[in-house]
């Protein structure tokens, strides 16, 4: 596609003016002068084809300042997302009303990861005449409802059948990895839905797709990518807080139990469906299982990241053991006298796995970390340290214009930890500061006399010191905390010491699935939520259901997580400063995300409660407020409770601040 010449194309100030298309169509558009110089900027890197960073505080409006340039331009645009939320945001409505308003029919794709889409070659092998370990009751009944969709479907969407939650273990047998996967040899290859949504994206003239995608590409990970990117114009990264950490795990290696409890299964059944499957076979495979079975009961009540050194001894016993099962089933399944393709698929992957935990064991711990994940089974990784090299000579091989954005990628007003980790440390930057009025609808409380976040009865203090504040809002909070054992003390806590009049409704993550306690949280309009992990971001409650946040520390990683101890050692050989360098600018920036859930439109108003007195007591401390939105921030109790008992909008069966 050949794109318009940037000044042939119509203004952007003139779309984003108060009588533009976007007012004419967009009830309630009011032109931001953030907006504007956003797109404008963007627009330009888009002419020039450079590389921009900008950090859009909410309520920019950064996703329309990216597409209205990314529609004008005519050329072919790939947009990278952190989340399946966002893509489909951007894929349902955003890009259908920008591109009607403007008068520009264009073409679009989203493009899902491979575990989205239905495998037609993996759903007749899921009904193969074998039972197959790990699936029992209520596997028939989906796998029915599967079945049935699978003949009207069209886009082989998993999402479209809903009466399947994403979430059941059964969409694993019937959807592909990279691994099982059999490309060109499948007997569905023509009819593949995978393949028929990627020729969709080689054809639109924007694709939209998340950053796992976007690197495989990069990188030519996998078979039939590295086709998007060649003919693009430009490229955006939204989210792009999300990428390094990514890109770190995209250019690591990995080895999950799973996969070779999946490829026994495939086994399984690939024979049984030739059949081929003998009592031998049978064994061969049954072994394997069990190799891969043992240490996932040696690692049984160690933590969840364990780095190799810190390995039991019989650990390396075990691994040698899955090695060698692996080579049998790759000896007896990979033979040339087998005609199957298929069945000798399945020994090739036997093979595959059993070279890269070879190659997990021979990697040298001076370039990254090798450690293992030990939740539900366990995964082997390997994390490099460093990776912008990598990063910044694939950006370079593709001359067109790359633009990262997100709420959060800056320090105070330095870039250098994003720019670095990701190689742009050319790219022009670009801060923009939320258009929302945080001077006079937010405040921030800096309860006193809270103890050292490290001190016994730490979390019982924060919710303390925050119960009046809740009270004084009828509820309406978030709770954040920085670790699970926090966020159950927590939950313990508030159960025991609930008031007669406490009437507002408690949530605790974990009860229901994300987006049910976000309905549930926003349908009670004077609910109080309490998590952590994935809430701290990406979340949005807009109006007066969500008044306050409360965070219980400053988000640091614990420092007994392996993956950080080697990165602030790989930063020591560096000669860097690891505390200066990566765990303050993480914890300043998880702290913007945790931030920003609470005024998400310009009429919210609300009250962030920050427990942690490190950000009083410790010269570091300045660096997180400095980073905040400039709010009134105070110590005093009642200001707080009167601020809330003027502006936040009143119950009907409010409770009276005590
Ligand atoms: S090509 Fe791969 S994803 Fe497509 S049907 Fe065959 S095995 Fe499944």
């Amino acid at each position: 596609m050949v794109a318009i010449p940037w000044d042939r194309m119509p203004v952007i100030s003139e779309v984003f003016s108060a009588d533009g298309p976007l007012a004419r169509a967009l009830d309630g558009f009011a032109p931001r002068a953030e907006q504007l110089l956003m797109a404008q900027a963007v627009g330009e890197a888009m002419a020039q084809r450079t590389q921009l960073v900008v950090e859009a505080g909410t309520g920019t409006g950064k996703t329309f300042a990216y597409l209205i340039p990314a529609l004008l331009s005519g050329g072919r645009v790939v947009i990278s997302t952190g989340t399946r939320t966002l893509q489909d945001q951007l894929f349902h409505r955003d890009l259908p009303l920008l591109s009607r308003s403007l008068g520009r029919p264009v073409k679009v794709a989203l493009l899902k990861g491979r575990a989205n889409y239905l495998c037609r070659h993996r759903l007749q092998l899921a009904r193969a005449p074998v039972a197959l370990p790990g699936f029992g009751r209520g596997f028939e009944g989906a796998l029915a409802k599967i079945e049935r969709w699978a003949l009207q479907t069209t886009s082989g969407d998993i999402s479209e059948l809903e009466t399947v939650p994403e979430s059941e273990a059964i969409w694993g047998l019937v959807t592909s990895t990279r691994d099982n996967c059999l490309g060109q040899a499948c007997p569905e290859f023509r009819d593949c839905h995978l393949v028929a949504a990627r020729r969709e994206a080689q054809a639109a003239q924007l694709v939209i797709v998340n950053h796992h995608l976007l690197l495989a590409d990069l990188t030519l990970k996998e078979e039939g990518f590295g086709e998007l990117l060649p003919g693009a114009d430009a490229v955006v990264l939204d989210e792009a807080h999300q990428f390094p950490d990514i890109a770190a795990q995209f250019f690591g290696l990995s080895f999950a139990a799973r996969a070779v409890q999946a490829l026994t299964r495939d086994g399984l059944a690939e024979l049984s469906r030739a059949g081929l499957l003998d009592a031998s076979g049978r064994a061969e495979l049954a072994r394997l299982d069990e190799a891969v079975a043992l240490p996932t009961q040696l690692l049984m009540g160690l933590p969840e990241r364990i780095a190799s050194e810190d390995l039991p001894a019989a650990f390396a016993e075990c691994l040698a053991d899955i090695s060698r099962a692996l080579e049998a089933v790759a000896a007896r399944l990979d033979d040339e006298n087998l005609e199957i393709a298929a069945v000798r698929a399945v020994g090739r992957r036997a093979s595959e796995l059993a070279l890269r935990l070879d190659e997990w064991q021979q990697l040298s711990d001076e370039e990254g970390l090798r450690f293992v994940e030990n939740s539900r089974g366990f995964v082997l990784r390997f994390t490099p340290f460093e990776v912008a090299t990598r990063l910044k000579a694939h950006v370079l091989a593709r001359p067109c214009a790359w633009i990262h954005t997100s709420a959060t990628l800056a320090v105070g007003t330095d870039f250098t930890h994003y720019t670095e980790r990701v190689g742009a440390q050319e790219a022009l930057t670009l801060q923009i500061a939320s258009p929302f009025d945080y001077e006079r609808n937010a405040k921030l409380y800096l309860p006193k006399g809270l103890p050292e976040p490290s001190a016994r009865g730490y979390t019982a203090a924060v919710l303390e010191a925050a119960l009046p504040v809740i009270r004084a809002a009828g509820g309406r909070a978030f709770l954040l905390f920085t670790s699970h054992r926090a966020l159950s003390e927590a939950a313990q806590y508030l159960a025991q010491t609930r008031r007669s009049d406490d009437d507002f409704p408690v949530l605790v993550q974990g009860e229901a699935p994300r987006d049910a306690l976000l309905r549930r949280f926003r349908e009670l309009g004077n609910a109080v939520l309490l998590a952590t992990g994935s809430f701290w971001e990406g979340v949005d409650v807009r109006g007066s259901a969500l008044s306050v946040v409360v965070i219980d520390k400053l988000p640091f990683v614990p420092p007994d997580d392996p993956l950080l101890k080697a990165r602030l050692e790989a930063l020591r050989r560096e000669g860097k400063n690891g505390f200066m360098a990566y765990q303050l600018p993480q914890a300043v920036l998880a702290l913007k995300q945790g931030v920003g859930r609470l005024i998400r439109a310009t009429d919210d108003t609300g009250v962030i409660v920050l427990a942690d007195p490190r950000l009083r007591s410790k010269g570091y401390g300045r660096a997180f407020i400095a980073s905040l939105p400039s709010m009134p921030a105070t110590q005093d109790l009642a200001e707080i409770q009167r601020f809330l008992q003027e502006r936040v909008v009143p119950l009907p069966q409010r409770t009276q601040p005590s």
